[in-house]
This record gives C-alpha cells, sequence and structure tokens, in this order.
C-alpha cells in the first residue's frame, strides 16, 4: 500500500502491534499470539491501517518502518509529559484500578485527564486520515474511550466498534469519575461497543440509563439521542424516556479468545515437552502449582502465595511433595502502586522461603522477568496446578491458555469467580480470592484431585476454549458491526 492510500479497514489501540528492540536497534512485532492471530482473522479485510503509539515517548526513531505485509502502521506520538499524564496517569492510575473494583484506590487529577482528552483527540485526527469513506474503525481499550464520540463528529461516514478489553465497573464505582459524562458520551459515539463479560454489559448498560438523562434501552440495543445532551443528572434519577431522533448503539458481551492452534501446535513439540520435563526434574517435587500474570495488584498473587504459605505452615503441605512457580512479569514500573506491590509480593516470597525452604527445594520459584512463549507453554505443561486468582479481570488469557496446552486432559485450574474466564470456565475449581481459608481449601484440592475427575473437568474446559478463539471474537465483532450498520439508517 502506497503511505498516502486510505483503508476500508482501520485498528486504533493505544499501542502499535510493534515494539523497539533496543539490543538490536530495530522495531520488531509485539510478543505475543493475540496480535498475530488477530492478523489472521484480518487479513480478509485488509489491506488495513493500525493507528497507536509506538511506547516510546518523544520522537519516533527514523528508522520506523510503517508497512508490515498488508498492514500499514501509523505511529501517533507522545511526548514525555504525556506518557506521564494520559498513560501512566489517566489510563493507569485512575482508569485501570477505578473498572478493577476500586481494589486501589484510582486518584483523579484534571492534569491527567487533559492529557487524556489530548491524546485521543490526537488519535482521532490520525484516524481520519487514514479511514477511507464509509470505512470499518474498530477502536480498541480504555486509554481512548473519547475517541468513538471525536471521530463520529468528524467522520459522520465510518462504522466504529469499540472493544474495551478490562472490565466495566458496577455504576456506583463509575459514578466517582469525575469525568464520566464525557467518558459515557465518548463510548457511546460507537455503533457497536463489545465488553468482556455479561457482567460488565450489564455494568455498562445500567450505568448509561443510571447516568444519562434520555436514553432508552431494548435488549442489548441502547437507543441515544441523535444530539447528545450535556446535562449531568444525579446518579439515580430516573432515565427519561428518549425524545426526538435516535441512534441505535448496540452494547453487548464478547468474549475475548485465544490463538488456539498456536498453543496446542506448541504444547505438542517435541521440544517443548523435553523442557516441560527438564523442568519438572529441576523442581524435583510430586505437585507442581503454577502462576504466571503481570506483577498487577489486580491479579492476587499476594493472596494465593500467602495461601500457600498458610498451608505448608499448617503441615497441609509439604517442601517435600509440593512447590509453587510464580513468573511475575515486569509491569508499569514508573507507577508507585506497581513499585509497592513488587515489594510486597518480594517479601513474602522471601518470607515463606526463608521459613519453609530447604536446600535445593525452595516453596516458591520466583521470576520477575518476562518469559517467551515457549516457556510459558512448558510451564503449564510441568504444572499440576494451576492458580489464577485475580481480584478483578477483565478476562485472563492465562488460564484459557493454560486449558489449551493439556493436550492429554489431565492438570486443574483454580480460577477466581472474579475474572471474565470463569463466565466460560465454569467447571475450573472456583474461587472467592478474598477468602483465604477457601482458596487454601480449593488448592488442598487440587493438589488432591483424583486424575478421572480433573480429566472430566479438563475435557469440558477444553471445549469450551476450543470453541471461542480469537478467530471466533474477532468475527463475531466485526459481523456484529457490519450488520448493526446495515440495518441502520444512515
Ligand atoms: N505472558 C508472557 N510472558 C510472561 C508472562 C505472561 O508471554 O512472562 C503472556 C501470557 O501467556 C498471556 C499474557 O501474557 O498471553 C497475559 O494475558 P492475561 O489476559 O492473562 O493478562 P493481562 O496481562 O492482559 O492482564
Amino acid at each position: 500500500m502506497l503511505p498516502d492510500q486510505k483503508s476500508q479497514f482501520v485498528i486504533a489501540a493505544n499501542r502499535l502491534p510493534v515494539r523497539w528492540v533496543a539490543a538490536q536497534n530495530s522495531w520488531q512485532p509485539s510478543p505475543g499470539g493475540l496480535v498475530s492471530a488477530m492478523m489472521t482473522s484480518l487479513s480478509d479485510l485488509a489491506p488495513l491501517h493500525w493507528v497507536g503509539w509506538t511506547g516510546v515517548a518523544g520522537e519516533v526513531s527514523g528508522s520506523f518502518d510503517t508497512q508490515h505485509g498488508d498492514m500499514s502502521l501509523l505511529p501517533v506520538s507522545l511526548t514525555h509529559a504525556e506518557a506521564e499524564l494520559y498513560y501512566s496517569g489517566m489510563s493507569n492510575a485512575t482508569i485501570w484500578p477505578l473498572y478493577h473494583d476500586g481494589v486501589r484506590p484510582p486518584e483523579f487529577h484534571r492534569t491527567w485527564w487533559n492529557s487524556y482528552v489530548a491524546v485521543n483527540k490526537r488519535f482521532c485526527k490520525a484516524i481520519d486520515s487514514v479511514a477511507a469513506p464509509g470505512a470499518i474503525v474498530w477502536v480498541h481499550d480504555y486509554h481512548l474511550q473519547l475517541v468513538p464520540k471525536m471521530l463520529r463528529e468528524r467522520r459522520p461516514d465510518v462504522r466504529i466498534g469499540f472493544f474495551l478489553h478490562i472490565p466495566f465497573p458496577p455504576a456506583d464505582l463509575f459514578a466517582r469519575l469525575p469525568f464520566r459524562q464525557q467518558i459515557l458520551e465518548g463510548l457511546l459515539g460507537a455503533d457497536v461497543i463489545g465488553l468482556q463479560t455479561l457482567r460488565s454489559r450489564g455494568n455498562f448498560r445500567r450505568t448509561v440509563v443510571s447516568l444519562k438523562a434520555g436514553i432508552a434501552e431494548q435488549d442489548e440495543v441502547l437507543l441515544v439521542p441523535q444530539e447528545a445532551t450535556a446535562d449531568s443528572p444525579p446518579l439515580h434519577s430516573p432515565a427519561s424516556q428518549a425524545i426526538g431522533p435516535t441512534r441505535k448503539v448496540i452494547a453487548r458481551s464478547f468474549p475475548i479468545g485465544i490463538d488456539v492452534k498456536r498453543f496446542t501446535e506448541a504444547a505438542a513439540s517435541e521440544d517443548v515437552k523435553l523442557r516441560a520435563k527438564a523442568i519438572r526434574d529441576m523442581i524435583g517435587v510430586d505437585k507442581v502449582l503454577l502462576g504466571v500474570d503481570r506483577l498487577d495488584y489486580t491479579k492476587g498473587i499476594d493472596i494465593r502465595m500467602k495461601a500457600f504459605g498458610e498451608l505448608l505452615t499448617e503441615g497441609l503441605l509439604s517442601t517435600q511433595d509440593c512447590s509453587m512457580v510464580q513468573v511475575a512479569e515486569p509491569s508499569r514500573s514508573n507507577v508507585n502502586q506497581y513499585v509497592e506491590l513488587r515489594e510486597e509480593v518480594e517479601q513474602l516470597v522471601g518470607k515463606i522461603n526463608g521459613l519453609h525452604g530447604q536446600l535445593g527445594r525452595p516453596a516458591i520459584h520466583y521470576f520477575h522477568k518476562s518469559q517467551p512463549f515457549e516457556e510459558i507453554v512448558a510451564m503449564y505443561l510441568a504444572a499440576d496446578v494451576m492458580l489464577v486468582t485475580p481480584l478483578r479481570d477483565g478476562m485472563n488469557l492465562v488460564a484459557k491458555e493454560f486449558v489449551a496446552t493439556r493436550l492429554d486432559n489431565t492438570g486443574v485450574l483454580v480460577l477466581s469467580e472474579f475474572t471474565g474466564a470463569s463466565e466460560l470456565l465454569e467447571k475450573a475449581m472456583l474461587v472467592n480470592p478474598y477468602d483465604i481459608d477457601g482458596m487454601k481449601r480449593a488448592i488442598l484440592a487440587a493438589v488432591g484431585t483424583p486424575d478421572e475427575a480433573a480429566a472430566s473437568h479438563m475435557k469440558t474446559l477444553r471445549q469450551a476454549v476450543m470453541g471461542n478463539d480469537v478467530h471466533h471474537w474477532v468475527k463475531s465483532f466485526v459481523d456484529c458491526l457490519e450488520d448493526a450498520c446495515a440495518h441502520d439508517n444512515r
């Protein structure tokens, strides 16, 4: 595609699907299968543009290659101040904690908000510059919630989809946001708003109806007045019926899936199987418990470690036959709450290993570094029990990846009720992560699950994961957006 050509399909996300690798002095495709899986699914719609930030504040390096196969990348630059205010601040210290049930107190700052508005405007302009007449624009995630409305005002011809990858919070929590009206109006500029779960969808619809006057609701459809109202009614004022011409906005749950084929193929490969065996031999115990997370306070890493530590203290588990492996991938290390979390988790690891470890037998094998794909799959295969215990999580792909790799139907998944994944994976061992005794019981039950019962549950879990992969997700969302726009009166 020539640089000045426009696309019929545009993706907009905070990050481009490439990252700067300093050691190689070059831009490389981002690790992680989700982007490549999405690209395979979107190939029917190519050529397409992907609009996003490079992840590097300041000027984009001159060697930036904008062409990746049939996809053109359009970098949106952020200043150092914007990386601080829009990204670390408003996105990751206001919206992220608030939308995750306020598990850490969100901070509200007008300077962060102003920067968020400015960056959303820049994204909108960038999208406008590459979207062909009547194009489909798919906007992703919590960093860009104002873009749908901004884009609709600028480009009424395009079809706009928005997908929120994180949870949408209950109305009472959302209502704390000083910028709640602007964010709701921003989102309602879309034709289709996708949420991860039925719960998030319910929260979103209840929030819209309670906070935004003049919006009526019919099943999955919100009838939004053509001219957005600027008033800000009190939270519990009854919504009046929509008056005058309305626009339909669909709010529906589209649970994201994984690239199942990539995980099952890796799990079947000889190299990965050998590595899994080597990991087990090195750990040298009967039962391996595994956690794989970004080091994020939403993931409940500390809680599962405490539960494991108490079981060791009480003699209900022993490091003679049981060990935990925890991958805590570094994340957002310039946000204070993440710095504090790292200290807490690492103190806990030290405490538990100090009390219970033996020579060559630590209770917890802890890694604060990112592990490559094959190593993660080998760890999934080496584990007996997978611990996924977030306090709140939009979906949690790790739970689905673990299940996908268990080709022989072995293994037990302990899964927090507060993950999006639990809506699909009902046959997992579900836990309330706030209930430490319940978590201890679940870990004990998981360690002691007879093979037959584990296999029967894993079989059901695998069917659920296989039938809802990332290709299914992309197709469902894009089909819904195309349908919605084919039937409206544009
Ligand atoms: N992951 C990885 N290396 C690591 C840790 C995690 O590649 O060291 C991957 C993991 O396989 C999964 C993703 O990171 O695909 C985490 O996704 P999830 O939805 O579980 O959590 P998020 O980080 O998006 O909140």
